[in-house]
């Protein structure tokens, strides 16, 4: 018997899965097995030009988790799900052969390193079916092509708000899933769970005042805790609070914390979006669950930007025309250990080293210091992100750190926040500052 083989990419759930509902679709037509891999690849593990582990502690054990989930949910229908260990390239065209398959179904996932994947699987003579289904308005449903996508935010959003796009409804999840191959032993790369795998330690109980406690239930890796706190923040006053209260430091409530989850895939943006809209029809709509649409939006825009620029947003000059950014490394040591001296950023980068996020406001304040203080490269505070951030996310990374250091889309071209300016506004009492300077 001939199998299809489904990748689990940065999906990790089965709510909203288009594309695994293809897979599923191929394998009944066709009388196929169905085989479910998500793949580790040993350049996670390898140290950055920087210096660091490209993929850090916290992200690790969120991922971990988030697999984890994946895999019990899985095991319901009467699937499971294979963790690999090895290059995409080599351990999925190993794969297939193993188990007879020659059509590969998986996200579209619009980045360099991601792209490549799909083209080293095409190469190796496999068929690629992708998806994409990560954003809430689909590339081809917007109102101009994405290569001649506006460049400042609030036109894009105008554009398309004035079309009156919504997005897709998401799916239900899948009630039955076609059976796995039989020939499963001695899969090349297999790993036998999700701990191993991804190298997660169990952390030490979360700090009492982090903004995402990953370490607790309510914050785990993983759809399930991803739709139980979806529902939880949608309940009042939290979304209606969300405009007045979205740049504070510190707090459960005060931003939605949804990031971690969108990444992974755990939830989707579109899921998210209805059940916005449902809190909307129950409970009213106002500024604060416009605004929830608004930074949704953001996410989409620093997406689309990657089928307009493509590698050309990863480029030292990024989108500008301004000189190659200098580089000091004994001070972006300091700034990625807390240490510079500049109380707000040095409380900022502690809470991140300590706990895989921090809030919006402080990622803005940190990464202008980097860049526009310390005179460092923006793409090496880029890379700290990936390694720390459980929620990073390519696009939104990549296109926040060029937006900050004047090298994206900012009309107003190189936003430097000023310190003392940002603390007095933030932190006036110093209250975020005794939590992580102590
Ligand atoms: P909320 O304020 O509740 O916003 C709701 C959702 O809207 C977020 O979950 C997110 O999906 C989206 N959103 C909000 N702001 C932005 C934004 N500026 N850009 C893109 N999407 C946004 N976000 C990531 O998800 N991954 C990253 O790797 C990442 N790196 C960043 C790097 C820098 C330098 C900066 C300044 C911002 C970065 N962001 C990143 C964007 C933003 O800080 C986070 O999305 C937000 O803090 C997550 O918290 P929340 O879910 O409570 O957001």
């Amino acid at each position: 018997m001939r199998t299809t083989l489904f990748w689990f990419r940065n999906d990790l759930r089965l709510h909203d899965q288009r594309a695994l509902k293809q897979a599923v679709e191929h394998a009944q037509t066709h009388g196929q097995a169905l085989l479910l891999v998500y793949v580790h690849e040993p350049v996670q593990d390898a140290p950055t030009a920087w210096g660091f582990r490209r993929m850090g502690t916290h992200r690790r054990r969120f991922l971990a988790d988030t697999l984890a989930d994946l895999q019990k949910s899985l095991e319901a229908l009467g699937q499971r799900l294979v963790l690999l260990h090895g290059p995409v390239a080599e351990v999925l065209p190993a794969c297939a052969s193993h188990v007879g398959a020659d059509t590969v179904f998986c996200e579209d996932i619009a980045a360099p390193e991601e792209e490549a994947q799909v083209q080293a699987l095409i190469n190796a003579g496999l068929t690629v079916k992708t998806l994409w289904q990560s954003s809430l308005i689909e590339p081809d449903a917007l109102p101009f092509a994405a290569e001649d996508m506006p460049q400042v935010f609030t036109v894009f959003r105008q554009r398309i708000e004035a079309a009156g796009l919504q997005p897709l409804p998401p799916l239900p999840a899948p009630v039955q899933l076609p059976a796995p191959p039989e020939a499963l032993t001695n899969l090349p790369g297999w790993t036998a769970d999700a701990a191993t795998l991804l190298q997660a330690h169990t952390q030490d109980a979360a700090h009492e005042r982090a903004n995402f406690t990953y370490t607790q239930a309510h914050c785990r890796g993983g759809e399930s805790s991803a739709l139980a706190h979806l529902q939880n923040y949608l309940t009042p006053p939290w979304p209606d609070r969300y405009k007045q209260t979205r740049n504070a430091l510190q707090g459960r409530h005060t931003s939605s914390h949804w990031s971690p989850w969108l990444a992974t895939g755990a939830v989707s943006a579109r899921r998210i979006w209805a059940q916005l809209q449902a809190y909307e029809q129950q409970h009213g709509s106002n500024d604060g669950t416009y605004w929830l649409w608004f930074e949704l939006l953001w996410r989409d825009n620093f997406r689309m930007l990657h089928l307009q620029h493509g590698p050309q947003l990863y480029a030292a000059r990024g989108l500008s025309n301004l000189p190659k950014p200098s580089h000091f490394p004994k001070d972006f040591a300091r700034w990625c250990s807390g240490q510079t001296g500049e109380p707000i950023v040095d409380a900022g980068m502690r809470e991140l080293a300590a706990t895989g996020f921090t809030s919006n406001r402080m990622r803005q304040i940190v990464a202008s210091f980097l860049v526009h203080d310390l005179s460092c490269d923006w793409r090496a505070g880029a890379a700290w992100f990936e390694s720390q951030l459980v929620d990073f996310d390519v696009q939104s990374n990549q296109g926040n750190w060029l937006y900050v250091s004047g090298r994206g889309t900012d009309p107003r071209v190189g936003r430097r926040f000023n310190p003392a300016k940002q603390t007095q506004d933030h932190d006036p009492q110093g209250r975020y500052r005794q939590v992580w300077l102590a």
